[in-house]
């Protein structure tokens, strides 16, 4: 213990200081930091029968590589908190009442995307019994972002068009 003790005192303290506040409210600093990195965008993430490729994508979009949240966008486990809806899959009938309750529970104002060829039109499972085969059926979409599946530079070049259409509100 005192050895320990002892090189405690004659290293000091090796680790850095924080930066000194711009301001020291923390109201004050969340303005300087939206200041800097813009408006967050939050998304859910409702799968309504896909395949789940397109979910391998959007998890393979959640990588470092893609720094999301870095750019201020990240996946939230609430609609109540989300900007914006991606749904995957040609819409299973068993699904269509999800989706319209999670886009009913999100706040004003909100976009709709579908991911997917299957979401978009039908993709590889098309119209059937089981499936309505777009999202357009529905709900109004705001944007589609084509492929089976999509890329994860797709979605976010797609993300990226919609947080530029929530910015012009
Ligand atoms: S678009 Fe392709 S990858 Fe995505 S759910 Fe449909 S079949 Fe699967």
């Amino acid at each position: 213990m005192l050895k320990t003790l002892r090189q405690i005192a004659r290293i000091g303290n090796v680790s850095q200081n924080p930066p000194t506040p711009a301001a020291d409210s923390p109201a004050a600093l969340h303005a300087a930091i939206w200041q800097i990195l813009g408006r967050a965008l939050c998304l859910r993430l409702v799968d309504a029968a896909s395949c789940n490729a397109c979910e391998l994508e959007l998890s393979a979009l959640g990588n470092p590589y893609y720094n999301l949240e870095g750019h201020g966008i990240r996946f939230v486990a609430s609609p109540r908190h989300a900007d914006v809806l991606l749904v995957t899959g040609p819409i299973g009938t068993n699904m269509v009442a999800a989706v319209k309750r999670t886009w009913d529970a999100m706040p004003d104002p909100k976009r709709l995307v579908a991911v997917g060829d299957c979401a978009a039109c039908g993709g590889v499972f098309g119209r059937s019994y089981a499936a309505l085969g777009a999202l357009s059926e529905v709900l109004p979409v705001d944007l589609t972002i084509p492929g089976c599946p999509p890329s994860p530079t797709a979605v976010l070049r797609g993300l990226l068009a919609v947080a530029a259409r929530n910015v012009a509100g």
